[in-house]
C-alpha cells in the first residue's frame, strides 16, 4: 500500500504523514516514511542543487528533469523496495508535485512532466493520496525556515500550483482524498485515517 501526502507549501503534510504513520504502527503495520525531493543518497544532492536559492538560470525543462531523477532513484531504492517486502509506503510529496510545481506552476504541459514521470517511476502510482490544501498566503506565512529556491517565487506561482492540485484531485477522485488543512490536526488526521482503512489489506 502506498499513500502520498500532497498539497503547497506549509500546509502540514510533513505532520500528517508522520501521524499516519505512527497510527499505522500502532496497529501492527510494517510502515515507513519518505517524502520528496531528496530520500536518497543521489536524491539529497539533487535537492540540494534544486532547493539553493543560488541555483539561478536554471531551465524548465531541466528542472523538471532533476526532479524525476530524484523520483526515479526513490521508487528504485526506497519505495518499491519497501512495498515489494510488503511494507505501507507513506511519502511526503510524490509525482503529483512535479504535475502541480513543473507543470502547472512553471506553465509547461502537464502532458509532457506526466509522461516523464511514468518512464521514471515505471508508472507507480500511490493508492491514495491526500491533498492538503491552504491558501498558498497562509502557508507562505507558516514556513519557519527562510524560504528556498522555489518557496521564494511570486504568490501567483504558488497560486497556479494549487489550482493544478485542486485540478488533479478532481479528475481523479477515487484516488484522492481532499482535506481543508486550516481544521484542527486531530481532526485531520481522524479523517485520514478512516480514508486509510478503507484501503488497507484485511
Ligand atoms: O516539501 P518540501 O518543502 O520539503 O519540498 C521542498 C521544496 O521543493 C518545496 O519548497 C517545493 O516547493 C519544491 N518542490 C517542487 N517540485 C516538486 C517537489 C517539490 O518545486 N516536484
Ligand atoms: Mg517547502
Amino acid at each position: 500500500v502506498f499513500i502520498a501526502f500532497e498539497g503547497g507549501e506549509g500546509a502540514g503534510k510533513t505532520t500528517q504523514a508522520r501521524l499516519a504513520a505512527i497510527w499505522l504502527r500502532d496497529h501492527g503495520y510494517d510502515v515507513i516514511t519518505t517524502h520528496e525531493p531528496g530520500a536518497t543518497k543521489i536524491g539529497m544532492r539533487l535537492r540540494a542543487m534544486l532547493l539553493d536559492r543560488d541555483t539561478t538560470g536554471l531551465s524548465d525543462r531541466a528542472e523538471s528533469l532533476l526532479y524525476a531523477a530524484d523520483r526515479a532513484d526513490h521508487v528504485a531504492n526506497v519505495i518499491r523496495p519497501a512495498l515489494e517486502r510488503g511494507a505501507i509506503v507513506v511519502s511526503d510529496r510524490y509525482l503529483d508535485s512535479s504535475l502541480a510545481y513543473q507543470g502547472y506552476g512553471r506553465r509547461q504541459p502537464v502532458e509532457d512532466i506526466a509522461r516523464v514521470n511514468a518512464w521514471a517511476t515505471g508508472g507507480l502510482m500511490p493508492d491514495l493520496t491526500v491533498l492538503l490544501e491552504v491558501p498558498p498566503a497562509d502557508g507562505l506565512r507558516r514556513l519557519s525556515a527562510p524560504a528556498d529556491r522555489i518557496e521564494s517565487e511570486p504568490q501567483e506561482f504558488h497560486e497556479r500550483v494549487q489550482a493544478g492540485f485542486r485540478a488533479l484531485a478532481e479528475a481523479d477522485p477515487d484516488r484522492y482524498l481532499v482535506l481543508d488543512a486550516s481544521r484542527p490536526q486531530a481532526e485531520l488526521s481522524r479523517l485520514i485515517q478512516y480514508r486509510i482503512r478503507e484501503i488497507l489489506p484485511d
